[in-house]
């Protein structure tokens, strides 16, 4: 097993110049889908701006529903495109979901980091195909899935050749106990459990995880307590009219406030943020 720790090491790697597992944790925000070139541009000035180190958004999106936002199947060959062209203007990486190993050309042209989205974790034609573009890798943890079959997913990357790989904990389907739309639990337990088996940098994604913007910052200050190499948050300028998902994503000022409060939890743990 390749993902698995052999001595008390972990893995250390740079991706457009931003670290992985050191002292540095990145930071991945940006909305839940790119739903146009004006708001992509301005999420990547003003994320950048604030902190960011990568741009996160999804031109092809795995969505609950097949009826909203036809308009976005449309406009998701031209999403990648406007990733790519506010990358460039602004100097931010980007990290977006590949369903389709059909589009991933065209997205190994705009992005710095592939995404797995939880729903093809173990879709291992479509891990393999990314793991052999040789492009680092984003596995997200399926909602049902265990610690030991993430890692195996992790595996299927691994065993290519490809080391690049961040595994990102977003939340798992359990009763719902806590709120109507609280739609999974962030399992936070998995980021030490995780680590005592594997040299794998760990990311949470709190916003996904929630999927109530109320609760996405103290979650994401608690996911680096308990030891994330990294946060992903939806960020949103207007987010009570997100396409996708609204409940979730938080606006600049909340983002602003949260990575100033990031940087204090981190340095706890002997990390920084910026
Ligand atoms: C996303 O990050 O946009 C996404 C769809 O996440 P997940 O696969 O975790 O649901
Ligand atoms: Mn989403």
């Amino acid at each position: 097993m390749v993902a698995k720790k052999t001595k008390n090491h972990t893995s250390k790697f740079k991706i457009s110049g931003v670290e992985f597992g050191g002292k540095t944790l990145p930071i991945f925000a940006g909305p839940n889908m790119v739903e146009s070139k004006k708001l992509i541009f301005d999420v990547a000035k003003n994320v950048k701006k604030i902190g960011a180190h990568f741009l996160r958004g999804g031109a092809f999106k795995p969505l609950t529903f097949p009826y909203r936002s036809k308009k976005y199947n449309e406009t998701r060959e031209e999403g990648i495109q406007w990733l790519g062209e506010a990358k460039r203007k602004y100097k931010i990486p980007v990290i977006t979901e590949v369903m389709e190993e059909k589009f991933l050309p065209l997205i190994c042209e705009v992005a710095d980091i592939l995404q797995i989205g939880s729903r093809n974790m173990q879709n291992y034609p479509l891990i393999t195909a990314c793991a052999k573009t040789g492009k680092p890798i984003m596995l997200k943890r399926h909602y049902g899935s265990s610690l030991r079959d993430w890692l195996g997913a992790a595996e299927y990357i691994l065993i290519e050749g490809n080391k690049k790989v961040i595994l990102c904990e977003r939340g798992v389907s359990v009763p719902h106990t806590h709120r109507t739309t609280s739609r999974f639990l962030l399992d936070l337990q998995v980021v030490p459990a995780a680590k005592e088996i594997t040299h794998l940098p760990i990311v949470v994604d709190p916003s996904h995880a929630t999927f109530w913007r109320p609760w996405v910052s103290s979650m994401a200050l608690a996911s680096i307590a308990s030891g994330a190499d990294g946060i992903m948050l939806e960020v949103h300028p207007d987010p009570k009219n997100s396409a996708v998902d609204p409940l979730q994503p938080i606006d600049y000022s909340d983002f602003k406030k949260l990575i100033l409060n990031m940087n204090k939890v981190a340095k706890i743990v002997n990390k920084k943020i910026i």
